[in-house]
């Protein structure tokens, strides 16, 4: 197959925040494309979070190219439908020529671009751009082939009430982990949590919200270029803490006091038992670190800028738990919640861009490869690449590029070349 690239589309693979950010970006600039979304807009917002969900991110950080938050509550959380509706406004804004329903099955390089074969036909692309999510296929490890009760991974859970009854056993303490927790836990369900590495931040600190006094301090403009271990910084957890209710911590010392079980990272099942590592202690002593420590930035910025913020008093450790190992009797848990993270799934892309480890190789998302570009990523060019806040100066800077490749070849009337089993769908 022949394509060339100057007479072909731009092809945006996902419409999410970072589909529709890009091609916001594609259209002010007047470069023609097509966004494949495999659901609808937003798809993953709509269709993978939990029912009482909402943003651990303030609203004002949701500033997309050209469509800013403007809600009445700047320093609120979002829930899971004002986010759809925040991409639905969005896109109704400008408009994107997106595709819904079509999924992209395989990538690959031909003569002057790309053939993109979805399950609606094979379209050809000068250009391409993957935005399908930085966290794509739910990760469960093996050791769920052990089990005897119900189980599912957190991509899917919605609500408590969804779960068999008894007692819930919920692996992992990322922003997921603890919130399904805490879900769990208010809905009045007998909650163990397996606790890992997973560091927390505090939700307010001397009069701001954390994320504002980050903000302030560069954090979020911060480049991964500037770290001596990328590869280390883009797999770190995610701190946990939560927007629910207004924003508050997320203390697992406080729900242990109030009657969640807490345990070391879930080591085995054997024996009928489910059995936790020795690492509980060592795992809450080094999240509350990571928060003190921010709270230590927070203190040095103030104090070396002349801010005027109240004093506020440390963090003092509620609960301490036992020393050792434990475990729990396979019959005393009802269901099991999969906190385990995502991996990433470009499987379907035979374009020769990616690393020893599977990583699309990239410099802020522009491969190697003339005209593929990825976009979303976690950390892709600073912390906010793979959220709402960073992704749209992540998709300015490819739009550079993609006109920039454009520029030098002349564009078909249109822009862009569609097969016509795509057209109309
Ligand atoms: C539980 C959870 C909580 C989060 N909380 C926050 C938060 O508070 N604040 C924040 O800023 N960020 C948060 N994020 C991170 C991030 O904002 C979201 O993951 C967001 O969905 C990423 O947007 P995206 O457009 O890059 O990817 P996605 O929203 O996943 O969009 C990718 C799109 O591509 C489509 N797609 C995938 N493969 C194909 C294919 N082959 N063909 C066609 N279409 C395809 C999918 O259907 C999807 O709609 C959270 C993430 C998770 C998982």
């Amino acid at each position: 197959m022949r394509v060339d690239g100057s007479a072909h589309p731009v092809v945006v693979v996902g419409g999410g925040q970072a589909g529709l950010a890009m091609s916001h970006c594609l259209t002010r600039l007047g470069v023609g494309h097509v966004v494949l979304e495999r659901g609808r807009v937003g798809e993953s917002w709509r269709s993978r979070r939990w029912d009482s969900f909402c943003l651990v991110t303030p609203n004002w950080q949701c500033d997309l190219p050209g469509h800013p938050y403007a809600g009445g509550d700047p320093g609120g959380f979002m829930v899971r439908e004002e986010i759809v509706a925040y991409l639905e406004d969005y896109a109704a804004s400008f408009a994107p020529p997106v595709r819904e329903r079509v999924t992209a099955t395989r990538l690959t390089a031909v003569e002057g671009g790309f053939a993109v074969a979805t399950d609606r036909g094979v379209l050809t692309a000068g250009q391409v751009v993957v935005a399908t999510g930085p966290y794509q296929t739910p990760v469960v490890p093996r050791l769920a082939e052990r089990l005897t009760v119900p189980s599912l991974h957190s991509d899917a859970y919605r609500a408590p009430g969804d779960l068999p009854g008894g007692p819930v056993l919920v692996v992992g303490s990322g922003q997921s982990g603890c919130q399904i927790a805490e879900d769990l836990f208010l809905a009045g369900r007998t909650v163990h949590l397996a606790v890992g590495t997973a560091p927390r931040v505090a939700r307010r600190y001397r009069g701001r919200d954390v994320v504002e006094w980050l903000d302030l301090m560069g954090h979020y403009d911060r480049p991964i270029t500037e770290f001596d271990d990328p590869d280390a910084v883009r797999a770190r957890a995610n701190h946990y803490v939560t927007g629910r209710d207004g924003g508050r911590d997320i203390d697992l010392r406080a729900f242990a006091l109030r009657g969640m079980r807490l345990h070391g990272r879930l080591t085995g099942i054997t024996g009928g038992r489910f059995e936790f590592a020795d690492d509980l202690e060592a795992n809450l002593d080094h999240a509350d670190a990571v928060s003190e420590g921010v709270k230590d930035s927070v203190d040095a910025y103030i104090a070396s800028n002349g801010i005027a913020a109240p004093v506020e008093e440390r963090y003092v450790p509620v609960w301490r738990p036992p020393a050792g190992t434990s475990a729990v009797r396979a019959d005393e848990i009802g269901s099991v919640v999969w906190c385990t993270g995502f991996r990433r799934d470009h499987s379907w892309i035979r374009v020769p861009v990616f690393d020893g480890t599977g990583y699309p190789a990239h410099t802020r998302g522009v491969t190697r490869w003339p005209g593929l570009y990825f976009l979303g990523l976690p950390w892709q060019h600073t912390w906010g690449s793979g959220r709402i806040v960073g992704v749209g100066r992540d998709a300015e800077h490819l739009a550079g590029h993609i006109a920039t490749h454009l520029a030098g070849r002349a564009p078909s009337a249109s822009g862009y070349h569609v097969h016509p089993e795509l057209l109309g769908t």
